[in-house]
């Protein structure tokens, strides 16, 4: 059987796609190694954040080296092997984060982020996922007056393009989540209309379900090598082998495995986090996700449990876990929050998909018909991921697109 497309990889991204698709009348074959949402759409702090409308650049100021250059942060770690690795990416990343260059990439990158939620309720909405949903938003916790203060300009700032936010006081958050200690704090930003997902793995499966609800076919088994041969593609797998007309390539940070023998080679690296779930007693629990931005950790209520998700470490897919990030982080995280015994007996590891100049791949080929890419959403790819399948459902059967794609073509970095 020959598909019309196949899309390969079934994160937030990869099934954002294969539903958009499908629900626009083409027939769709979804290939997952795992279960959709099993991967780093797994294991995320289960933020939708409108509010993401910076980016994430490379520390330029001389201080900001010096601080993480011990390699003793909480918000960023990095191994030597992986600088090596990665050597070539990281140099882009640093150029293309001068503050004029941050500037223009940030215009670009928040006519995507503005049509988060929207995109997001609309799948929702059809797959009736909503009590997987908290529209509460979520809390921005500052130890340090400096921090607070920018932060609070910036907020003020993003009121211009549609993010809410109110202020708080620490007493303000002690009425907010009593449960919590924020004797060490000295305020707060509530974003308010980003969103929480108690369990971002069901909410990919949501998705999935009613692509399948709507006839697409999901496939769990790996991709060993994708061929173009009679004007479409040929996909072969651990099992079988499957042909389609057009294919796409959603798989997170393994996409340049599969695009590399065709001759691709996009900076993509990855930026690995951890989590793990605790449980709390009833009583004692907080219900909003908190964000500590002067440690750079996450911890939000869960179905699993309070999930502690680490800020980025920078090495390589395959390198051993090295849980000493996580360590410091849970010792910050309890004098927040009593947290009980540890839900899994490891720690979970995964990998953001990141590009240097901190936007997504989101286009054609340029060296092939009929191939589209979607990965390297970084930081915000469980955001960005409708919006994603969105617009490459509007380049395949070539409509008006909702933006301008072009700052997110897969050829920016061969030009
Ligand atoms: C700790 C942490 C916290 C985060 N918090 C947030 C947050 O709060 N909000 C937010 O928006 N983003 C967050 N992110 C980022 C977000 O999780 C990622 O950007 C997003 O999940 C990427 O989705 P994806 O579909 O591109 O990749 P993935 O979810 O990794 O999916 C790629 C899929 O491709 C499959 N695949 C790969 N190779 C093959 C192959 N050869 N054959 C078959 N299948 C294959 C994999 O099995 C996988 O399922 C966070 C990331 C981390 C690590």
């Amino acid at each position: 059987m020959r598909h019309e497309v196949i899309v390969i990889g079934a994160g937030m991204v990869g099934t954002s796609v294969a539903w958009h698709l499908q629900k626009n009348n083409a027939e769709v074959l979804l290939i997952d190694k795992k279960l959709p949402g099993s991967e780093t759409s797994y294991g995320n702090a289960g933020l939708i954040q409108r509010e993401a409308i910076h980016t994430h650049p490379f520390p330029r100021q001389l201080t900001e080296m010096i601080r993480v250059l011990p390699n003793q942060g909480t918000d960023i770690r990095y191994r030597i092997p992986a600088i090596l690795r990665y050597h070539q990416a990281l140099l882009q990343y640093w150029k293309y984060s001068t503050p004029a260059s941050v500037k223009k990439i940030e215009g670009e990158w928040q006519t995507l982020i503005e049509h988060c939620t929207s995109e997001h309720q609309t799948m929702i909405s059809a797959s009736g996922a909503d009590e997987l949903i908290t529209r509460d938003g979520w809390l921005q916790l500052h130890r340090s007056e400096d921090t607070f203060k920018e932060a609070v300009a910036l907020a003020i700032d993003a009121r211009n393009q549609g993010v809410e936010h109110n202020v708080l006081t620490v007493a303000e958050l002690k009425v907010m989540e009593p449960s919590a200690n924020f004797d060490e704090f000295v305020g707060a930003i509530h974003w308010l209309n980003s969103w929480q997902v108690s369990n971002p793995s069901l909410l990919v499966k949501a998705y999935a379900k009613n692509f399948q609800e709507m006839g697409g076919i999901i496939k769990e088994t790996g991709v060993q090598e994708i061929v173009q041969e009679d004007g479409g593609w040929k996909v072969i797998t651990d099992t079988d082998t499957f042909y389609s007309d057009k294919l796409v390539i959603a798989a997170g940070p393994w996409s340049n495995d599969l695009i590399k023998p065709l001759g691709y080679d996009l900076p993509l690296f990855p930026m690995r986090g951890y989590h793990q779930h605790f449980k709390v007693n009833e009583k004692n629990t907080i219900h909003h996700s908190m964000f500590d931005m002067d440690k750079g950790f996450v911890m939000g209520p869960m179905q699993q449990g309070i999930r502690i998700t680490t800020g980025a470490e920078m090495t390589t897919m395959n390198a051993p876990k090295n849980f000493g990030q996580l360590k410091t982080v849970l010792k910050l995280a309890r004098k927040i929050l009593p947290l009980e015994d540890a839900v899994e007996s490891e720690a979970w590891a995964g990998s953001r998909p990141c590009m240097p100049d901190m936007k997504p791949v989101i286009g054609s080929a340029n060296k092939h018909e009929k191939l589209w890419f979607a990965f390297g959403h970084s930081h915000q790819g469980f955001t960005l991921g409708p919006m994603t399948g969105r617009l490459v459902e509007e380049m395949i059967h070539e409509k008006p697109l909702l933006v301008n794609i072009e700052p997110f073509s897969a050829d920016r970095f061969s030009k």
